[in-house]
Parts: C-alpha cells; sequence; structure tokens
C-alpha cells in the first residue's frame, strides 16, 4: 500500500529521541508522504515543519497560527506567513480555524486571525488545514467559497456536518478517532463522504488509532486508519489508500503537476 499521512506534528517534542526512526517506520509501512504541520508553538516560529521538510524530499510543510495561538499573531507574522506560502514545499495554510472548546486567545482575536490566514492561502494559491473545535457554525460561516479548497482535519462531525463542509468543496481527513468503539457518527460520515474527497492521517503525536489507542501516535499508524476506512466502506483496503494517496495528490499538488508525480 503507498499511502499518505495528511496531517502530522513531527516537530513534537516527543519525537525527540526518535524522529528519524519513526520517519523511517513510516516509510517501511508504505507512507511515502507526509504532510507536517507547522504552527508549532505558534509565532514567532512558523518554520518548525519546514526545517523538517527541508531535510527529506518527501516531507512536506505547511505554515500557519493555530487558534490556540493566535493572540500571539502579529503584523510581522502575516507578512512572513505570506512569504513562507509561497515556498514549493509549503502545500498548504495550517491548521487554521477555531478553538471555542480551550478557548486559549480570545474569540474575536481568533475570527481575525482565521480569516486573514484564509486571505493569505487566497492569495498564494494554495488549501486550508482547518481545525474546528465547537466552532462549527463560526467555522462554516468564514469558509464560504475558498479558491483552491482545503482539509477538514481529524473530521469527528456527523453525517449532517460532513455534508456541509463537503457542499463547501472540503476534503474530509479521518484519523485515529474513526476506529475509536463509540465513533459510530463519525464512520457514518466516512461512509457516505465520495471518494474524490477522502483522506487520512495521524495528527500525531496525538490520538493514536486502535490497536494502539492511548500510546503516542505516529505516521506509520495510519495504516489502522485506513484498515477501518476500508471496513466501514465495504473496500479494500488497498483502494482506500489508492484514492486517498490520489486526492492528496490533486489537492495539493493540482491537476497540471498530477502527471509529473506519476514517479510517487
Ligand atoms: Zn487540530
Ligand atoms: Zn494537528
Amino acid at each position: 500500500m503507498k499511502l499518505v499521512d495528511s496531517h502530522c506534528h513531527l516537530d513534537d517534542p516527543k519525537f525527540d529521541e526518535d524522529r528519524e526512526q519513526a520517519i523511517e517506520r513510516a516509510r517501511a509501512a508504505g507512507v511515502e508522504r507526509m504532510l507536517a504541520i507547522g504552527t508549532g508553538n505558534g509565532p514567532p516560529d512558523l518554520e518548525v515543519a519546514l526545517r523538517l521538510a527541508d531535510r527529506y524530499d518527501f516531507l512536506y510543510a505547511t505554515v500557519g497560527v493555530h487558534p490556540h495561538d493566535a493572540a500571539k499573531a502579529t503584523e510581522e507574522t502575516f507578512a512572513r506567513l505570506r512569504r513562507l506560502a509561497a515556498h514549493p514545499k509549503v502545500l498548504a495554510i495550517g491548521e487554521i480555524g477555531l478553538d471555542y472548546h480551550y478557548d486559549f486567545s480570545p474569540r474575536p482575536v481568533q475570527r481575525e486571525v482565521f480569516a486573514r490566514q484564509l486571505a493569505v492561502a487566497a492569495e498564494a494559491g494554495k488549501p486550508v488545514v482547518i481545525h474546528t473545535r465547537e466552532a462549527w457554525e463560526d467555522t462554516l460561516a468564514e469558509i464560504r467559497g475558498l479558491p483552491h479548497g482545503g482539509i477538514m482535519h481529524c473530521f469527528t462531525g456527523d453525517a449532517a456536518q460532513a455534508r456541509q463542509a463537503l457542499d463547501r468543496g472540503f476534503h474530509l481527513s479521518f484519523g485515529g478517532v474513526l476506529t475509536f468503539p463509540k465513533a459510530e457518527n463519525v464512520r457514518q460520515a466516512a461512509r457516505l463522504a465520495p471518494s474524490d474527497r477522502l483522506l487520512v492521517e495521524t495528527d500525531c503525536p496525538y490520538l493514536a488509532p486502535v490497536p494502539h489507542r492511548g500510546k503516542r501516535n505516529e505516521p506509520a499508524f495510519v495504516v489502522e486508519t485506513v484498515r477501518r476506512l476500508a471496513e466501514v466502506r465495504g473496500c479494500p483496503p488497498e483502494e482506500v489508500a489508492g484514492i486517498t494517496t490520489a486526492n492528496f495528490e490533486r489537492l495539493c499538488f493540482g491537476p497540471r503537476r498530477l502527471g509529473e508525480s506519476t514517479t510517487f
């Protein structure tokens, strides 16, 4: 199986002991590309994922300010985001969005920083990676008419929310939660999503899928989510691997470049 982990936090200190080995294990498990999320601890450091992407040709990066860190954003942050967004290994702007569960930054600040980063993505012609928690309606209100689409990362909504995101042109990215016994609503959403809008991710080091639940998550474990997604959709895991990989390619590299990446 050839797989993509479309969302991993490889800069996390939980990988300090064995980062290279974790990346090697992923490659050995068939994870041929990884999208490292560049939010880290927030501004001023916006390059935590790019530093990793510089070291591995199969590893790509995002840049962005997580809603938790929205209050740390300054004018300089947006200027640098605009510059970094043009970097060829930056595939998307994210993860950006709204988190009303923790409220680490005031909600009006979260909304402003989210909106400004959506504008950065539109200007750069790149998709967005959305983080949304207990803020669904406000998130939907912001993401109308995005020219380059995006990813609902770690999608844990139900079927109705899945339809709303799909109607807005979004891809749904499923992670470890899909494998949790109580997540039947998420599996329903995964069942109804059209094949060309599915992605898989780990969100490592968080949210390890069954049977690794409770342990540190790592990109190799995306295989378990692929297996579960295949069961849910009644098709072979190889098919889920194939479509999620092709979807990632199309969304992040664009139709023009799809033909160039056949060596992948
Ligand atoms: Zn997130
Ligand atoms: Zn994340």
